[in-house]
């Protein structure tokens, strides 16, 4: 339902709470954050922001993550089936349906992913672990986050707006979308990524706006834009006009 990210040099946590906040007049069943310091955390529940809140510890000391709310459309809504999914060191958080994950998760158990959610968007975490290391067992890259990003959007059928954490690139943020919208947000040494500019307007008024297909590599301080064949794309920004 709603995704937002962050990367720059204030507290992650307190900034991706804030903007999920934002989002909450869409409507949740649950919601979720992941953040990276030496490594990726995780935390979700089922319910409201605020409960979410009181198990996130303080003083995590983490620039980087993202966060979800979640309007269930496969598997109940609970903790595990709440965003982000992690396959490894990888956390993805999802708006839309896979319609292929069926297919995807046997392709994916065979190779001995396990899938703890009942979730069409775990099978996009797996897929994009697999497609990154290999394995499930595996700690070396196979390539490069892009262009296994750019190999797993290939291969998923559907509707996504996504944002991703790997933990080898720990201060960036991964982004794509396919008929479910997503907009990066442009600051000073500190960008965002939302699924609603809503999420994001207290914090900058410069946003562009993903196109089907495309990608972005949200970073401190540049953002870049990509085809799924990796290929740069040059785009626009847009001034917001209006406040939130
Ligand atoms: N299909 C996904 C799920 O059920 C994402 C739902 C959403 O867009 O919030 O978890």
């Amino acid at each position: 339902c709603g995704i937002v990210g962050y990367t720059g040099k204030e507290h992650a946590e307190s900034i991706l709470l804030g903007c999920l906040k934002k989002l909450e007049y869409r409507g949740y069943d649950s919601a979720g954050i992941s953040v990276t310091n030496d490594s990726i955390h995780t935390y979700k529940k089922a319910g409201e922001i605020c409960e979410l809140e009181k198990i996130i510890p303080e003083n995590l000391n983490s620039k980087t993550g993202i966060g979800h709310t979640r309007w269930a459309t496969h598997g109940i809504p609970d903790t595990d089936n709440a965003h982000p999914h992690n396959s490894g060191n990888i956390s993805v958080v999802h708006n839309g349906i896979i319609e292929n994950y069926q297919t995807l998760k046997e392709e994916l158990s065979a190779q001995s992913y396990i899938f703890i959610s009942e979730t069409d968007s775990e099978a996009i975490a797996h897929l994009m672990h697999r497609n990154l290391y290999g394995s499930p067992g595996s700690k070396t890259p196979v390539t490069n986050p892009l262009e296994a990003l750019c190999t797993t959007v290939q291969e998923l059928e559907g509707s996504y707006g996504l944002a991703i954490l790997c933990e080898c690139e720990p201060d960036t943020i991964f982004a794509a979308r396919m008929d479910s919208p997503i907009v990066v947000g442009l600051g000073e040494g500190e960008n965002f990524a939302a699924s609603d500019v809503t999420a994001i307007i207290d914090q900058t008024k410069r946003v562009v706006y993903l196109e089907d297909g495309e990608i972005a590599v949200i970073r401190p301080d540049e953002v870049n834009f990509f085809d799924k064949n990796a290929k740069i794309v040059h785009k626009n920004e847009t001034i917001i006009e209006w406040d939130a």
